[in-house]
């Protein structure tokens, strides 16, 4: 890829007209109103389900995806729609500790300087990964589609205050040897896991910036979508099963975005082979149980309504996934598990991925390697609890 495609960020998979995507048309929230998903919905987000006796579906798997979540259900609820909570947007300007005087604000002489300042605190936050994008308003949903079930009307538009420049994106890592057990629960749990710090980590990075005298927006999947925001931001790529691909962690991560007037310094759009990877590689698609993940060449076209026009990927059929997970009784992480830039550094697996970026011949040696190798292999769920 040319460098000046590389530099367009997100907008280098355009090739058609984009409209702002209306959250109610994700699949999740499709669930809650969309007829034809209703019924899925119910199923997965609302009927019990009974733990069997079968590793990674008893209690205490059960027990623990739950506990993984329980930061983000009690405390943020970006999964309902944001804006409260960790993702407040507001706050009312007051030091509740150390106390220091409301309405201070931090003059930026040096925006190079306070960059590196907001990403140390942001790693001291939790974030695996941060970077800053300008901020694209294409990627801002239009409207948010709230499923708290109280009295505030469900339907929101999107208005990100003019001043709000600058997109920071955050990365939480989720655990390999976790993911490894997909689509069992302790999978599961690494992703709650993963939504949880993703609460903590924007909600802290938000009032870091708040007490330098700043506006700043914390999201988790509400409000934008998290992908071409991290893209933009020089997170990563855009891979075959529809999600971001970090160099260091390759899939294996969860987003979260602050929006904010600080003023900072972009960082630059990657590119390191994971497109024409994926043209070779398949091992998502092949190992998706619902056939949600398409084989062969990317394409425009939409598979319904909560794909976006005018891009170019390879589009995720969401209503098969859901349907899955559905019958599985919990979520799935197959794409994320098979896919060969997940796996963790190492001398062998940092080679791999200088070869991918620099020698793309070898990609199909690569993709065959880790196939014999036997990478991506479910893991018995027993081993989480050192069965
Ligand atoms: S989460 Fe599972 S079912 Fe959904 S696309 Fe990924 S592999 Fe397929
Ligand atoms: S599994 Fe292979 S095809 Fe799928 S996203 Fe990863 S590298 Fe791309």
């Amino acid at each position: 890829m040319k460098a000046n495609f590389v530099d367009k960020g997100a907008s280098r998979y355009v090739v058609g007209k984009v409209e702002r995507f209306d959250q109610k048309n994700e699949m999740f929230k499709r669930s809650f109103w969309d007829p034809k998903m209703m019924d899925l919905g119910r199923k997965f987000y609302r009927e019990e389900v009974m733990p069997t006796d079968k590793p990674g579906y008893r209690l205490q798997d059960q027990a623990l995806v739950n506990a993984a979540w329980r930061l983000e259900h009690s405390f943020a609820q970006g999964v309902k729609g944001g804006k409260r909570g960790l993702y407040a947007w507001e706050w009312d300007g007051k030091f509740s500790y150390p106390r220091a005087p409301s309405g201070l604000r931090i003059s930026v002489d040096d925006p190079v300087k306070v960059t590196r300042e907001l990403k140390r605190a942001a790693t001291f936050f939790g974030a695996s990964l941060i970077g800053v994008g300008e901020l694209d308003r294409q990627w801002l949903y239009s409207y948010a589609y709230l499923i708290y079930g109280d009295d505030s009307e469900p339907v929101e538009k999107i208005e990100i205050p003019e001043e709000s420049k600058y997109a920071i994106a955050i990365a939480i890592e989720m655990g390999y040897e976790d993911i490894r057990c997909s689509p069992a629960h302790p999978a599961s749990a690494a992703t709650g896991a993963g939504y949880s710090k993703m609460a903590s980590t924007a909600g802290q990075v938000a009032q870091y910036i708040r007490g330098l005298g700043y506006q700043a927006i914390p999201c988790g999947n509400d409000t934008a979508c998290s992908i071409p925001i991290a893209i933009d931001a020089g997170l990563g790529e855009l891979g075959r099963n529809g999600l971001l691909i970090t160099p260091d962690f390759g899939p294996r991560v969860r987003l979260a975005k602050v929006f904010t007037d600080l003023p900072l310094v972009p960082d630059r759009p990657i590119e390191f082979g994971v497109w024409d990877f994926c043209m070779r590689c398949q091992k998502c698609a092949e190992n998706c149980p619902s056939g949600a993940l398409m084989f062969r060449e990317p394409r425009e076209k939409p598979n319904n309504i909560s794909n976006r026009e005018g891009v170019l990927r390879w589009p995720v059929n969401a209503e098969k996934c859901l349907a899955f997970w559905a019958a599985n009784g919990t979520d799935c992480s197959n794409c994320i598990r098979v896919c060969p830039f997940n796996k963790p550094p190492g001398r062998l697996h940092d080679a791999v991925r200088w070869g991918v970026k620099n020698a793309r011949w070898l990609d199909p040696f690569f993709v065959r390697m880790d196939d014999l190798f036997g990478y991506g292999k479910q893991v018995e769920a027993g081993k989480f609890w050192g069965e």
